[in-house]
């Protein structure tokens, strides 16, 4: 049977581990005086979220119990 994803809480996303949900590449700064200015995280695209590795982006997994 199909059962909610803990993984996820049910949103099908989880947050970016390589920016930890920022959004932005810590690592690359740009050449600008702001200190917000990061290149946008490649992994997640800036959204700081990336599809869940555990359900794939469904928000359930098969519960093998049988
Ligand atoms: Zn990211
Ligand atoms: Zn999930």
């Amino acid at each position: 049977m199909r059962v909610y994803c803990r993984t996820c809480n049910g949103t099908g996303e989880v947050d970016c581990t390589y920016c930890n949900g920022t959004g932005n590449d810590e690592t690359r700064l740009l050449p600008c005086e702001e200190p917000y200015m990061y290149e946008p995280c490649f992994y997640c695209g800036r959204s700081g979220k990336v599809v869940c590795p555990e359900c794939h982006g469904s928000a359930y997994i098969e519960d093998a119990e049988d």
